[in-house]
C-alpha cells in the first residue's frame, strides 16, 4: 500500500508533471497532503490529478487514531492509531510549558528485544512507511488543530535507525517548509546505538537531536540488557555520538533508565560520568517504567537522587526526567500489547 504522505515535494512535483499538470499544483498537493486532507477536500487539485494519483496506488489516509487516553495527572494524551492493514501502533502527546511534544512510532514492534522494553516482547512485526510516521503527526494536529505538534521525539515503538529509509525521508518531509515544517531543532531521534547508521545520518546531512539510549556505562552490564550490545560496544557508541557531535555542532543526549540492582550503583554513576566527559552531551535519567512481563523494577527516588548527584559533582550535564502519564501506560508498547492481547478495557 502507497499513501501520499509517503511522498517527498520532488515526488508531487514529478507526479504533477508526469499528468501533464504545471509545477504550482505540487505545492498546493504537498500543502493538503501536510494537512491530512482527503481527496474530497482537496479543493484546489483538478480531478485528472487526483484519478492519476489514484491509478498509481495511492491512499490518501495511512493512519487514524482509534483511541485516546488522557492523563488525570498531567493531561498526556496515548494514543493508539490504526493502520490501513489492521496492524496497530501507539503514541503519546506530551504537554510541556514550552509546548507539545509527540512521540511518534517507527515501526510496528521491534527486532532489539531489550530486556525492559515493552515494544520487542513479541518482535519486529514490520517497518512504517515514511508516510505512517508523518501520518502520526497529521492525524494529531488534524484532532486538536494544525501545529498542536510543536517537536517530535522518534521514541515510540520500533528501532527508527533500523528502518533508516523510511526514517530518513520522514526526516526530510517533516521540516520541509512546503510541508509540516517542524523545525529541524524540534526532532530528536533516539537509537539503541546502530553505530554505523548513526554515522550515515549526519554524513547524508540529517540533524535531529540525537539520543542514544546508553542505559549502561559498560558492555558487562549493557549485554546483560540490550542485546545489541553484543554488535557494538559502549566505546564504538561514544566514539559515533563524538562524531555525529563534529559533524552536526549538536549535542548528544544519552538515555540511562535505572533498573533497579542492575545497573544503578554508585560505581555505574561514576563510570558513566567518566565515560562521557570530555565531549558536549547530556545524560537524561528516567527511573524505568516496569513492564510487567519484563521482571524488573525501576530505582527508587532516593537512589535516583544519589545517581544523579554523583554525576553532577563529576560536571556532567545531566537531568531526571519527569516519568509522564503513569496513570495511561506511558512506557513503550504497553497500551498496544493491551489492546492486542484483549486484555485492556476497550
Ligand atoms: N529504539 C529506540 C527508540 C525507542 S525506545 C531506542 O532504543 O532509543 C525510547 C526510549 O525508551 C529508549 O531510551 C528506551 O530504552 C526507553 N525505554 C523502553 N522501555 C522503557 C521502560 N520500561 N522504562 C523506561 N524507559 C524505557
Amino acid at each position: 500500500m502507497k499513501f501520499l504522505q509517503d511522498l517527498t515535494y520532488e515526488d508531487t512535483e514529478k507526479m504533477v508533471c508526469d499528468c501533464g499538470m504545471p509545477k504550482y499544483r505540487a505545492g498546493q498537493l504537498f500543502s493538503w497532503i501536510a494537512r491530512g486532507a482527503k481527496y474530497d477536500e482537496m479543493s484546489n487539485i483538478p480531478r485528472e490529478l487526483k484519478e492519476y494519483l489514484i491509478s498509481q496506488g495511492y491512499g490518501d489516509e495511512p493512519i487514524r487514531i482509534i483511541k485516546k487516553l488522557t492523563s488525570n495527572l498531567d493531561g498526556t494524551v496515548k494514543f493508539l492509531y490504526a493502520l490501513q492493514d489492521g496492524n496497530v501502533i501507539e503514541g503519546v502527546l506530551m504537554k510541556y510549558k514550552y509546548g507539545n511534544t509527540l512521540c511518534v512510532s517507527t515501526q510496528v514492534g521491534c527486532r532489539m528485544n531489550c530486556a525492559f522494553c515493552a515494544s520487542g516482547l513479541d518482535g519486529l512485526v514490520r517497518n512504517l512507511s515514511a508516510g505512517e510516521i508523518l501520518g502520526q503527526i497529521i492525524a494529531v494536529n488534524a484532532e486538536y488543530g494544525s501545529g498542536t505538534v510543536g517537536n517530535v521525539v522518534l521514541m515510540g515503538s520500533g528501532e527508527p535507525l533500523d528502518n533508516y529509509d523510511n526514517t530518513a525521508v520522514f526526516l526530510k518531509n517533516v521540516s520541509d517548509p512546503r510541508g509540516l515544517n517542524i523545525s529541524k531543532r524540534g526532532i530528536s531521534l533516539s537509537t539503541c546505538g546502530l553505530c554505523d547508521k548513526m554515522r550515515r545520518l549526519c554524513d547524508e546531512g540529517y540533524t535531529p537531536t540525537l539520543t542514544v539510549s546508553l542505559h549502561a556505562p559498560n558492555d558487562e552490564i549493557r549485554k546483560k540488557i540490550m542485546p545489541v550490545a553484543n554488535s557494538y560496544s559502549v566505546n564504538e557508541i561514544i566514539t559515533a555520538a563524538k562524531y555525529y557531535f563534529n559533524v552536526t555542532k549538536r549535542r548528544v543526549i544519552f538515555e540511562y533508565s535505572l533498573i533497579s540492582g542492575v545497573n544503578d550503583s554508585k560505581e555505574c554513576a561514576v563510570e558513566l560520568a567518566r565515560l562521557v566527559k570530555g565531549f558536549p552531551c547530556h545524560v537524561n535519567l528516567i527511573a524505568l517504567n516496569s513492564v510487567k512481563e519484563r521482571g524488573l523494577d525501576g530505582t527508587p527516588r532516593d537512589k535516583v537522587e544519589k545517581f544523579k548527584a554523583i554525576l553532577e559533582k563529576m560536571n556532567v550535564s545531566v537531568t531526571l526526567r519527569r516519568s509522564m502519564g503513569a496513570d495511561i501506560e506511558g512506557a513503550c508498547g504497553q497500551l498496544r500489547r493491551k489492546y492486542v492481547d484483549g486484555t485492556g478495557e476497550q
